[in-house]
């Protein structure tokens, strides 16, 4: 028997521009618009694959990307994206929201590929020395130990601001009365579903009734689910975990347990007592389960219900929304859903994407600075992607004029993106 011990820590010799953490949609936009713009970009993530909330929690489908006229609102990578997944896909639409996860996942190791980004997979962010209002070095937990990684500027693209957080960072979480997050959904697929006899309205009275009996837990007020690109196959998003805090590690356990319990309910519901599921067959849930809010940095700008409700367009603006406020209850039963203006948006301010506390970190992606209502609205697939892809050129122009993110000039920022094909 022969006795290997790790005698050497592994270290990273290359040196980069700028440090990607968190591999979402976002954090892909990110590196990939910074490595367009000329910079050297290490991205690391946690998994083994891309995605993010998209991929590990298989979130579905893309919400709209168009005014409600079918105006583009949100485009460059994002449309990039999403026609690729499309095309590998071999579907005929290629701005269908309703994309295959597992061609997402080729198609953004494709975009890395393209732009030239270095990924490092299997390694979780686990600290940030944090000095003089700067990161000075973060931590890395691999299978090869430890690894410590520097570079001029940071981006926090965690989903939950990991970075932020463990740099000491102020932030806010959760509702103001009760500081309760949105609920957190695991979300699965069914097959051999036959849905010509599938009748959701029919299956959504009885699943009330058996609520009301105490036969079913979950606190959903419906079946919240999708038609999906593969026969007889659908999309369930309908587990709702509620009172957990996503950043407490023991309740986020407690969370999945819950949720696969909830899963299973559901599945033997349909299965035993709807038409067109006598035969369901539980084929997959996602690897891990669905974070719909967690921290929310304090930035230079504080995006509210009213920007969104009142379609502000904001002079920093780097992406458009078109979503709703949509706040699933997190104490309960019940959803909140209201629309913006028809054929309009609002707009996203760079300002939200800055820490107060901090000069050289920019956030992407679903936790800038927002009230719990707002956050409800622009943490949409496409919207986050748009949100990455304006922090990688900023970051860009961080290096090129020696500026904190804070100081970057927004007209600046727009004229790239635009010319880069996105939407401001
Ligand atoms: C249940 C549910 C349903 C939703 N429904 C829809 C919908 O129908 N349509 C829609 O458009 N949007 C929907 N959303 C919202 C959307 O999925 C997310 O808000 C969005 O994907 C967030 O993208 P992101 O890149 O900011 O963060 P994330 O997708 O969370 O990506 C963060 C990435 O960072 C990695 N990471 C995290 N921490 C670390 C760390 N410490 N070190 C290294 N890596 C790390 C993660 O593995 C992940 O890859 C839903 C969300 C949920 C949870």
């Amino acid at each position: 028997m022969s006795v290997i011990q790790i005698k050497k820590k592994k270290e990273i010799s290359e040196t980069y521009d700028l440090i990607v953490a968190g591999g979402g949609l976002a954090g892909v936009a990110a590196a990939c618009s910074a490595a367009r713009e000329g910079l050297k970009v290490l991205l690391i993530e946690k998994y083994g694959f891309l995605g993010g909330m998209a991929t590990s929690a298989l979130v579905y489908p893309f919400m709209p990307h168009t005014e409600s006229g079918g105006v583009l609102a949100n485009a460059g990578l994002f449309l990039e994206l999403l026609q690729e997944t499309n095309m590998l896909s071999g579907n005929k639409d290629l701005n269908s929201r309703y994309c295959l996860t597992e061609f997402l996942k080729i198609a953004l190791d494709r975009m890395i590929e393209k732009y030239g980004v270095t990924v490092l997979f299997h390694s979780k962010l686990s600290d940030v020395e944090f000095r003089d209002r700067k990161v000075m070095s973060i931590t890395v937990a691999t299978i090869s130990g430890n690894i410590k990684l520097s570079a001029p500027i940071f981006i926090d693209a965690t989903g939950n601001a990991d970075m932020c957080a463990f740099a000491g960072l102020p932030y806010q979480i959760g509702r103001d009365e009760d500081g309760l997050c949105q609920p957190m959904t695991l979300c699965f697929r069914l097959a051999n579903i036959d849905n010509n006899r599938f009748d959701r309205k029919a299956a959504v009275a009885l699943y009330k009734e058996f609520q009301k009996k105490g036969l079913i837990k979950n606190t959903r007020e419906n079946i919240l689910s999708f038609k999906f690109p593969v026969d007889n196959v659908r999309h369930f998003n309908t587990t709702r975990v509620i009172g957990y805090d996503p950043t407490d590690v023991e309740q986020l356990t407690v969370a999945e347990f819950e949720a696969r319990k909830q899963m299973f309910e559901m599945y033997r519901f349909l299965r035993d007592n709807v038409e067109g599921c006598e035969n369901c067959k539980l084929i997959e849930s996602a690897p891990e389960i669905g974070i719909r809010e967690s921290r929310r940095i304090i930035g230079y700008y504080e995006i509210t219900a009213d920007d969104i409700t009142g379609t502000v367009k904001f002079k920093d603006s780097i992406a458009r929304c078109t979503y709703a406020i949509d706040i699933h209850n997190p104490s309960g039963t019940g959803t909140i859903y209201e629309k913006i203006p028809e054929n309009d948006y609002y707009t996203i301010p760079y300002r939200a994407m800055i820490p107060v506390d901090a000069d050289n970190i920019i956030v992407a992606g679903r936790p800038l600075s927002s009230t719990h209502e707002a956050h409800s609205s622009f943490r949409i697939m496409p919207v986050t992607t748009c949100i990455g892809e304006a922090a990688g050129i900023a970051a860009s122009l961080v290096k090129k004029y020696g500026c904190v993110p804070s100081d970057v000039d927004t007209k600046v920022l727009q004229n790239i993106l635009i010319k880069n094909g996105a939407l401001v």
